[in-house]
């Protein structure tokens, strides 16, 4: 047995993966065998037995600057030599101190409460919002409205307002769910309607529901320009405008979702800039760490840290993770940002996203595709495809070729890493290119 082989075994006895049917991995069916990585480097991951993937997704969208990037892992060894962790609460450090500094002056949002993961950050978001309309002396407002198709992350706080039935049906008893409003995808567009018509037309049902609800709700939450869960689903710029006028309008808070979008992905250093408004509060994780540490971060202005600033320790943000501000995960950040200044990122990724974009021609105009599109470094296909284990099997033709890729639904999309190299881009382009014909003449084979 080889070593792959043997990680693979002490792997499924061992460990429960994420979000994975974990029989799909058992031996004897047609599945895709877990794939053990010993190190990863720029684009690549590299197994146990010579074998790489080039890492089309980007790690599930956290990876910016490629694997083991030598300025992210320095700062992360000086780092470890200084100060490892403390606790946040009474005490404080230099790395948390000018990572907020810096957020605050990249977004205009003063004020920097951190977490682990995205979903807490989700959460954190929603108990700021509702705890500031209660100190606010309206705790009616306290119910929260999503965008359908929405994903904000899996704990039962986010799931509230994650609107993906495959995520959300066995804990439904479990959720006190939010209020769904239409999603702005510009892929709704009906005959002779623009991507701006969908964006007003969805913005409109937005209004409608607050011109009722607004009493009672605290906060819409969205993922702006691009709901990437939901199979990259993209939508116009004028929609995040009208959503804060219509969240002023009706007083109520508007929380974005950046944590798939922001530090670079959609053509701005955050998604939002799109559009030139700013968020009541903004959620940010994957990106964040240049994808070496989970840290998340929830920014907010001035007024809602104002309504907890208070003599009554109860009005306070009485909320905590035990790894708060984690020196380390600061360090990567701050690395990151340095980064994306030093690499000036935003214009080199409009240059990479033209230069893959003409590489994915032949995808763009296959015959079997449907709205080809791309925001930045985000580019999505839509697959005329009836298989329900159509991304299934496109990944495992995918891994096949040395290519880590993996579709939502039937919708295959490329992430990667902002690094990737015109020879690298040609490789991604070509891979997935033969990945989805391979998969299209099993599904018309019968097979
Ligand atoms: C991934 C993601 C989350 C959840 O982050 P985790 O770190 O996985 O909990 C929330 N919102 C969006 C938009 C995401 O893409």
């Amino acid at each position: 047995m080889g070593l792959n082989d043997d990680w693979r075994r002490r792997s499924l006895a061992a460990v429960w993966h994420p979000c994975t049917q974990m029989k799909l991995h058992a031996e004897g069916l047609a599945a895709q065998p877990l794939i053990p990585v010993a190190r990863a480097e720029g684009v690549w991951l590299h197994d146990h037995e010579g074998r790489r993937y080039l890492d089309g997704i980007s790690s599930w969208w956290v990876n910016l600057f490629g694997h083991n990037h030598p300025a992210i892992r320095d700062a992360l060894v000086r780092q470890l030599h200084t100060l490892d962790h403390v606790m946040l609460a009474g005490f404080t450090h230099a790395p948390v101190v000018e990572l907020s500094e810096r957020l605050s002056a990249l977004t205009g949002l003063g004020h920097a409460f951190y977490g682990s993961d995205g979903a807490s950050a989700t959460e954190i978001a929603l108990k700021m919002s509702a705890h500031f309309w209660r100190n606010a002396g309206q705790p009616a407002k306290c119910r929260f409205v999503g965008i359908a198709g929405g994903y904000h992350g899996e704990t039962v706080g986010a799931l509230a307002v994650t609107d993906i039935a495959l995520f959300r049906e066995a804990y439904a008893p479990l959720v006190r769910l939010a209020a769904t409003v239409p999603s702005p995808d510009a892929r709704a567009a009906g005959e002779g309607e623009t991507a701006a018509d969908v964006a007003e037309r969805a913005a409109a049902a937005l209004d409608g529901w607050l011109a009722d609800h607004a009493d009672e709700t605290a906060a819409v939450i969205a993922e702006p320009l691009v709901q990437c869960a939901a199979g990259m689903a993209m939508h116009h710029p004028v929609y995040l405008r009208r959503l804060r006028e219509i969240c002023d309008q009706h007083r109520v808070h508007l929380v974005l979702d950046e944590i798939a979008v922001g530090f670079g992905r959609t053509g701005t250093l955050f998604a939002h800039f799109h559009s030139g408004i700013r968020p009541d509060f903004l959620c940010l994780s994957k990106g964040l760490t240049g994808g070496t540490l989970p840290l998340s971060a929830v920014l907010t202005t001035d007024e809602v840290f104002a309504a907890f600033y208070d003599d009554q320790v109860a009005r306070g943000f009485l909320h905590s993770h035990s790894y708060t501000g984690n020196p380390l995960a600061c360090r990567a950040a701050l690395a990151t940002l340095d980064l994306i200044e030093q690499t000036d990122a935003i214009a080199a990724n409009r240059a990479t996203s033209d230069r893959l974009w003409a590489q994915f021609a032949p995808l763009n105009g296959h015959a079997r595709v449907r709205h080809a599109r791309r925001q930045g470094m985000i580019f999505a296909w839509d697959v005329e495809s009836h298989r329900p284990d159509f991304a299934r099997r496109c990944a495992s033709h995918a891994l096949a070729r040395g290519l880590l890729l993996r579709p939502i639904g039937t919708t295959l999309y490329a992430m990667p890493p902002y690094v990737i190299s015109e020879e690298e881009g040609a490789f991604l382009a070509q891979g997935a290119l033969a990945a989805l014909d391979a998969t299209l003449a099993e599904e018309d084979h019968g097979l």
